[in-house]
């Protein structure tokens, strides 16, 4: 069975590597000249910043992701964050546990039968128009301390502002099941490299400058920038819903799939990297920002991979969801808030780089809490495009690489959807 996988972020690779393993003969056509896409090293100033994520994984080495790594046997190293989350508030940094304290007595009691109810699998219903903190509010009490956690862990976790109620109760869900984030040793690159090593080493080959230009679904084909026309028994997407049917023509696709494709909307935000002089501030542990316009959320990948920073120096990376398209004042925003995180940055540092992810370049093709299946025969989207309710970030990937391989007949992953 020929397999060709469209690009090679950690969808494309993770799909592969079964592939791969399972004797398909799998080619991966990547159209940068580096593999990982969103989820791999960039090197910068004697820094390991990244093309995308923060060096980080939603659910550390107990997610979806960790799992199929090590049925994968990939030689990776998570280390789980602890305390699992910090809190920025009134100007001080705290365990997230002190926080029940910024909760009155009743409010204490409706939170813990809501944390119990949902850990039972008693979710709201599934209704896209219900917002997640409106639900939040209802079920615990309009409490400014609760809105502001939520509101910076969705910030943090989907780089948006709300989700409907039924994805954050499910990604709640799943933090309670599988904990909270863990760092990668040796920052996104050591998974995806690693990936890439597993599927050429089972026989796969990962082709880069190599872009596909067209896909002829009838007969299972597709054709690069430069010409070259591969046969597919199984095709693998990677790239995105919309891009994938714009590649096969959008005339194949009747016009009811074409306006859901068209409502898919992205999650879009901003990324600071700051260096600062001197010993590790936080630790392994992300610090939600509550306190701040913009900013939601920070974490300190050097501190397991000390490498990533230069000599002397230790490595904070910072996310802000875009709030809206004037990018020039959201991230006067985002600087304001560093300077109220860290009042002495100019004399204990500086920020190294700002990397702004929108329209072709998002933090995710599709914000949570949407999803659509792809309608033609032989043809698997996978990537942030295709998220199962409650997988955040590159757990959300792997939670629909999974789908996928039970569609191809490769393994069963029930219990795993949260
Ligand atoms: C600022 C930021 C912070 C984030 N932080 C985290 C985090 O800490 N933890 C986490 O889990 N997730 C995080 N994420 C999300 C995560 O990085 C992405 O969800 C994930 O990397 C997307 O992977 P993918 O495989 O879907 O797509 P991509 O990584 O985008 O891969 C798609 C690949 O396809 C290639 N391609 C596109 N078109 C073609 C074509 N026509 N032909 C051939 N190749 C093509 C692209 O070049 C690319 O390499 C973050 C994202 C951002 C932007």
């Amino acid at each position: 069975m020929r397999a060709v996988i469209i690009g090679s972020g950690i969808g494309g690779l993770l799909t592969s590597s079964f592939l791969a393993k399972n004797g398909y003969e799998v080619t991966v056509l990547e159209k940068a000249p580096y593999v990982g896409g969103r989820f791999t090293n960039l090197d910068y100033k004697g820094f390991g910043l990244s093309t995308g994520a923060f060096h980080m994984l939603p659910h550390g080495e107990d997610g979806p992701l960790a799992h199929l790594l090590k049925l994968l046997g990939a030689d990776v190293t998570i280390v789980n964050s602890n305390p699992k989350g910090m809190i920025f508030y009134g100007g001080k940094i705290f365990h997230y546990r002190e926080g029940w304290k910024y909760l009155s007595w009743k409010e204490r009691v409706r939170a813990t039968k809501l944390l119990l109810d949902i850990k039972r699998g008693k979710l709201p219903v599934d209704d896209p128009e219900m917002s997640g903190r409106e639900w939040i509010k209802e079920k615990i009490g309009d409490n400014e301390f609760v809105d502001l956690f939520i509101k910076s862990f969705l910030g943090w976790a989907d780089s948006v502002l709300d989700v409907p109620a039924g994805e954050l109760a499910r990604e709640i869900k799943a933090a309670l099941k599988w904990g909270g984030p863990g760092l990668i040793k040796g920052g996104c690159k050591a998974i995806t490299g690693e990936l890439a090593r597993i599927t050429e080493e089972s026989g796969g080959k990962v082709i880069t400058r190599k872009k596909v230009v067209e896909i002829d679904p009838d007969d299972k084909r597709v054709v690069t920038s430069d010409g070259d026309e591969l046969n597919y028994d199984v095709l693998v997407s990677n790239i995105g819903i919309k891009e994938t049917v714009e590649l096969i023509g959008r005339e194949h696709f009747d016009r009811d799939y074409l306006k859901r494709v068209d409502s898919l909307r992205p999650s879009e935000g901003i990324k600071y990297n700051v260096a600062l002089k001197g010993e590790p501030r936080i630790g392994n542990t992300v610090v939600f920002t509550l306190d701040t316009e913009g900013i939601n959320g920070y974490n300190e990948p050097s501190i397991v991979s000390p490498e990533l920073a230069k000599d002397g120096y230790t490595l904070i990376m910072l996310h802000h969801a875009l709030q809206s398209k004037n990018v020039k004042a959201e991230q006067r925003k985002g600087i304001e808030d560093i300077y109220r995180i860290f009042p002495n940055l100019d004399e204990e540092g500086e920020i190294l780089l700002i990397q702004t992810y929108l329209d072709g370049n998002p933090v995710n093709r599709v914000a949570g809490g949407q999803r659509v299946e792809f309608p033609v025969r032989d043809v698997y989207v996978v990537g942030d495009a295709y998220r199962p309710p409650g997988g955040i970030e590159v757990e959300g990937i792997a939670l629909g690489v999974m789908k996928t391989l039970e569609r191809l007949g490769l393994g069963s992953f029930e219990g795993w959807y949260p």
